[in-house]
């Protein structure tokens, strides 16, 4: 057959779907639309393959398998715990030493107004009681939160560590 009297594409995969048609006649013999229609398949095929996700049904099985014959190590769990542990008391040595600087940065402050002026001494030391005093809440936030993750830490090892009738 020529290719003049090839039909349209569109007619053609509508007989395909349909799964007969003059078209589809037509294509059994016509190497062109033959090609065409293989193409098709293939890309079809390749679409599948794309949208089924579904993993083989013995991957659930060898999953918890794997899942089995490796068990987290309880040793993990106690690391963790000290990491928190480390965290917590690094994070502490650091606001201290912040706070030493900033504290020592204060004090300058005060000494040269005092230098300035006896009139502004008692506002800034005014102030600087104020600051103090806003310091203090802060430390105290910051020890709070040090002594909860250090007891979350803890309540870790704890509970990771052994009881008595497995030891
Ligand atoms: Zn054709």
């Amino acid at each position: 057959m020529s290719a003049h009297l090839c039909p349209d594409l569109e007619v053609l995969f509508a007989e395909l779907e349909e799964g007969e048609g003059p078209a589809l006649d037509h294509a059994a013999d016509c190497e062109a639309c033959s090609a065409v229609l293989e193409e098709h398949r293939l890309m079809e095929q390749d679409l599948y393959r794309l949208a089924d996700p579904l993993p083989p049904p013995t991957l659930v099985a060898s999953v918890m398998a794997r899942v089995a014959a490796e068990p987290v190590p309880q040793r993990r769990e106690v690391w963790s715990g000290l990491a928190i542990l480390m965290t917590s008391l690094l994070g502490g040595l650091g606001y201290l030493v912040m706070s030493d600087q900033a504290l020592g940065r204060l004090g300058t402050g005060v000494a040269s107004f005092l230098v300035e002026g006896r009139l502004f001494a008692e506002g800034v030391l005014s102030g600087a009681r104020a600051l103090w005093s806003t310091e203090g809440l802060a430390v105290a936030a910051i020890l709070a939160f040090l002594l909860l993750t250090s007891l979350a830490g803890l309540k870790r090892l704890a509970g990771s560590a052994p009881t008595p009738s497995e030891a």
